[in-house]
């Protein structure tokens, strides 16, 4: 994703000192700052109009800190298909992701949701300290010890607090793992999705699953998909964890192998200009109620429809140690419509749709798989303590709300201290 919309200054980071400068050029000017990593932002928050547009591509070092703990530094402008083919030959990875074109930095900040999600964590879980330069346009290495609020903001609260330019990470000894793709007969997908959903309750952590139900369309049939991930090089072990997901319904197809980690990204990219309404919801239980409300939005118009698992590792963190606060999720919950440009706009949650169907189900949504639509979602990322901490630390770091081209929560002093 290139386009970069119509900025009045695109500035090609190379160094910290460029960061620093671009945000001094935007304060002083006063016009908008937009922050881009790797250009992927769902919600358009990474292309301009006016202002000055940071572009963060040239932050992409990948240095190894320490090999026998893992320890990588990234930089915020990498991919995570550069990190992946960087890390491999030392046998080492971290789960961030599906697709290698997506960036470092957006997807970090948001938490991270990748194919060994359920064994190793978010993205963010992994990460032990980061360098950021904050609106004043100091540049601050912060970690549990040193501006901790700040440490603890930027695991989840996207770009709202500062321009994340490295990431110091903990990658976890995977070289090889086992990927998976299970296609079904498109019949009755209620009790698919119902039997996708008992058979992730009792999985075996190392199995990360999406289920994806596409509509027809003009380039094919309706598709019941399951791919999957399980995070060793076991194919017998991996056999035995997904013998349920082989008798949900009648398999088309059921590939899989021992491959490299960094294979099972994806190289693919939303075509250009394509127009998108993308909503989410964390389930604590995906209950048959939430999947019905789910199904039925295909009624109202063609929708994707993709249900991650979670749980696992997700839950063995704090709902208050980073600004990610749905621990308890058991899934997500993706609803998709898309049109080519030039068409109607497509759109979720407008009446009729019923997406507040679905949503009532969850305690919040994935900031990183949401559309702009709704200008207040952040309301809908961050749980009430989260949001008001969050706000705190803006208040704090981010007075004059510089970084507000994101989910974004104005800053707000309370009465009570920063943690
Ligand atoms: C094809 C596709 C596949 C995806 N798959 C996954 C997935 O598997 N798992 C998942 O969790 N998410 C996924 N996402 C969502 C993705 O995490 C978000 O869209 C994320 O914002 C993209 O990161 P980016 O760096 O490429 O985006 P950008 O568009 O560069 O950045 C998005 C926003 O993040 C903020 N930001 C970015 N970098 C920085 C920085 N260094 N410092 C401060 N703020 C910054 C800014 O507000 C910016 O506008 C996917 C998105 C797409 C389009």
């Amino acid at each position: 994703m290139t386009t970069y919309g119509t900025p009045e200054t695109v500035v090609h980071a190379r160094t910290t000192a460029d960061v620093a400068g671009a945000i001094h050029l935007a304060r002083d000017a006063g016009v908008p700052l937009t922050v881009r990593s790797g250009g992927h932002s769902v919600a358009g928050h990474s292309t301009a109009d006016g202002g000055v547009l940071l572009d963060l591509r040239g932050l992409h070092r990948i240095t190894l800190l320490d090999r026998a703990r893992g320890r990588v530094r990234i930089g915020a402008g990498a991919t995570w298909g550069t990190v992946g083919r960087r890390l491999a030959p030392y046998g080492l990875a971290i789960t961030a992701g599906d697709t290698a074109s997506v960036g470092v930095g957006g997807l970090t900040l948001g938490g991270g949701i990748g194919w060994m999600v359920r064994r190793y964590g978010l993205a963010v879980d992994s990460v032990v300290g980061a360098h950021v330069v904050t609106a004043d346009g100091r540049l601050r290495h912060v970690d549990a010890a040193h501006d901790p609020d700040l440490f603890w903001a930027i695991r989840g609260g996207g770009g709202n607090v500062g321009v994340v330019t490295t990431l110091d990470m903990e990658a976890a000894a995977v070289s090889e793992v086992v990927f998976g793709v299970l296609s079904y007969e498109v019949r009755d997908v209620g009790a698919l999705v119902r039997g996708w959903r008992d058979h992730l309750r009792t999985s075996d952590d190392r199995l990360t699953s999406v289920l994806a139900l596409t509509p027809e369309t003009p380039m094919g049939p309706a598709q019941a998909v399951v791919q999957w991930c399980f995070a060793e090089p076991d194919h017998a072990g991996a056999t035995r964890a997904t013998a349920g997901l082989r008798a949900l319904g009648t398999v088309l197809a059921d590939e899989y192998a021992v491959v490299p980690y960094p294979d099972v990204l994806e190289e693919h990219d939303m075509p250009e200009g394509m127009q998108v309404a993308m909503r989410n919801a964390l389930v604590p239980a995906l209950t048959d109620d939430a999947i019905d409300a789910a199904l039925a939005l295909r009624d109202a118009a063609p929708t994707v429809i993709a249900l991650r698992g979670l749980g696992g590792a997700v839950r063995w963190v704090a709902p208050d140690a980073t600004a990610f606060a749905h621990r308890d999720a058991e899934a997500m919950v993706l609803a998709a419509r898309m049109a080519p440009p030039g068409a109607p706009a497509p759109s979720l949650g407008g009446s009729g749709d019923d997406w507040e169907a679905v949503a009532r189900h969850g305690t919040g949504a994935y900031v990183g798989f949401l559309d702009g639509a709704d200008p207040d979602a952040a309301r809908l990322v961050y749980p009430p303590e989260t949001y008001a901490r969050l706000a705190a630390v803006k208040a704090a770091y981010d007075p004059d709300n510089l970084f507000r081209s994101n989910h974004n929560v104005p800053p707000a002093r309370t009465t009570e201290p920063v943690r």
